[in-house]
């Protein structure tokens, strides 16, 4: 398959935080590997920006370390790293102070896209967006990029949401989640909008029901002490799992354009119902063979925030009334799997009369393994009769696309490239937001009120027996947490 990679517009990417992990992990060696990829123009800079001393040289350096440890084999190989590192720069810059800025604003060029990634905490947001502003910094054409969490509720969004409006207009605000740049996800909305297959099937009349799971192996880490503050439900349901579902559920948009997408996804969580007490599970994990418990690595002997939640979901429009979405996501389960499940309804009368139920299961596979498998109903092979048995249609993107599906960009390489590029597609709009979290606050609020304590669950397992529970109640079962 040939690699269409199409370089983007000269660029002056400014990164706030551009010592920190997240700099360290994903930004900059995604930014290698796109420089390697030849998506990165020869006139495109990186300037690194963070209160900790130090020049150009022993940044480049350090971002050079950074990319050795996380910049991924094949891109590494070509021997451009020292080529890249020339684009590289450093300012010290405090954001609440004044010092730095001069500095930064006399090495921005003129004419070329300018960009300004918030990679640190958001109690600094409206400190950087005002200074950016004081200092001339920006103009109608600068893209500001702001990382989650946005807020902790609806209150603290809205207020970051004004913090920002007061010196950017929304179409020059970039919120990241990380999800929509999945190659997977996109791919849902290719497979959904791409295809005659699914769309007339894609409604409560064919589908039975959905499932999203995103399943982590690991558990809190060194991230105690902001987790235990926001919980599973902040920290991955009301961004990564919201998403996916408004992918899963939404109306075709008109164009595959931000707006318009936008608008789309804004309808779904709007028609999200509130949910019911008994339709959500709280768990927290227990000590296992290899790691301490949630409340020893919170160091909280009594905290209540939870490492896994799970919910039941109803989406109250013509679409999709009468269709449960069930959602769940945790830490220190038994495997590390992101997977969108659409089950069909069996079919309404069988000729065959095997007496089994047979269900199409589509399965969108984020992590591990990205892919699309669809489960058919066939004859099984040879004699004695029709008997049927379902196997999988297997769309694994490493099989199907050779070796461009194999190693497709990192969701934060193509999200930074469509902040260069001006598109907003897979990016949050404010009101987005704000709506998930009025679904989200009113969630937390109630077991806040009812002194709920999260259930136990086994370290390396699937998650509390509860959550089982959840599905049996409705006849149904979990799909496999398996890798
Ligand atoms: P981090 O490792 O703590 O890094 C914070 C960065 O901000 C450092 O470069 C720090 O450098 C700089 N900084 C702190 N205070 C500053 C100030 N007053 N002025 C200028 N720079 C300042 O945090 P992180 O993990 O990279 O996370 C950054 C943001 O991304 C956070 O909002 C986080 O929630 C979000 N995020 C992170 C991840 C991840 O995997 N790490 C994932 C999703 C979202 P100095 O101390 O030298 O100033």
């Amino acid at each position: 398959m040939v690699s269409r990679v199409i370089p983007v517009d000269p660029f002056d990417l400014v990164i706030f935080g551009g010592t920190g992990d997240l700099a360290r992990r994903k930004i900059l060696p995604g930014l290698f590997r796109r420089y390697c990829a030849g998506q990165m123009p020869d006139e495109a800079r990186v300037i690194g920006a963070a209160r900790s001393e130090m020049d150009t040289a022993d940044y480049r350096n350090f971002v050079a370390e950074a990319i050795r440890e996380f910049g991924g084999g094949r891109a590494c190989e070509d021997g451009t790293l020292a080529d890249f590192l020339k684009r590289l720069d450093y300012v010290a810059i405090d954001a609440k102070g004044e010092g730095g800025w001069r500095d930064l604003a006399k090495r921005m060029r003129p004419k070329v896209v300018r960009a300004f990634y918030f990679s640190v905490g958001p109690s600094l947001f409206g400190d950087l967006a005002e200074r950016l502003n004081t200092h001339g910094l920006t103009d109608d054409g600068s893209r500001i990029v702001v990382e989650k969490p946005f807020g902790r509720d609806l209150g603290t969004a809205r207020q970051l949401n004004r913090d920002l409006a007061a010196f950017f207009d929304e179409s020059q605000i970039y919120r990241i989640d990380h999800y929509l740049g999945k190659e997977t996800v996109q791919n849902l909305m290719a497979v959904r909008f791409g295809n005659m297959l699914f769309e007339p099937l894609w409604n409560s009349q064919y589908v039975d029901h959905i499932q999203i799971t995103v399943a982590e192996t690991v558990g809190v880490g060194g991230r105690g002490e902001y987790y235990d503050r926001s919980g599973a439900m902040r920290d991955m349901v009301q961004n990564h799992l919201m998403q996916l579902l408004c992918l899963i559920a939404m109306e075709p948009p008109s164009r595959f354009e931000h707006d318009a997408v936008r608008d789309e996804k804004l309808k779904v969580i709007r028609a999200l119902d509130p949910v019911e007490p008994h339709h959500i599970v709280r768990g927290q994990y227990e000590p296992g063979v290899e790691g301490a418990g949630y409340r020893e690595a919170v160091e909280d002997a009594r905290s209540r925030t939870e490492s896994y939640v799970a919910l039941k979901v109803g989406v109250s429009n013509w679409r999709w009334a009468g269709t449960p979405f069930y959602v769940r996501t945790g830490k220190r389960l038994r495997a590390r799997m992101s997977e969108i499940v659409v089950v069909f309804k069996e079919l309404n009368h069988s000729i065959f009369g095997d007496g089994k139920d047979h269900q199409n299961v589509l399965s969108i596979r984020l992590q591990p393994n990205e892919g699309i498998t669809l489960r058919v109903t066939i004859k099984e092979p040879g004699p004695g009769g029709m008997r049927l048995v379902d196997v999988p249609l297997d769309m694994t993107f490493a099989d199907a696309l050779g070796p461009e599906g194999e190693d497709p960009p990192d969701a934060y390489e193509r999200l930074i490239m469509d902040v260069i590029r001006g598109n907003q597609t897979l990016f949050m709009r404010g009101d987005e937001v704000e709506a998930a979290w009025s679904w989200t606050d009113p969630i937390i609020a109630g077991w806040e009120a009812r002194g709920e304590v999260p259930k136990p669950y086994m370290s390396g397992s699937e998650g509390p027996g509860d959550a089982v529970q959840l599905l049996a109640r409705d006849r149904r079962v979990w799909r496999e947490v398996k890798a």
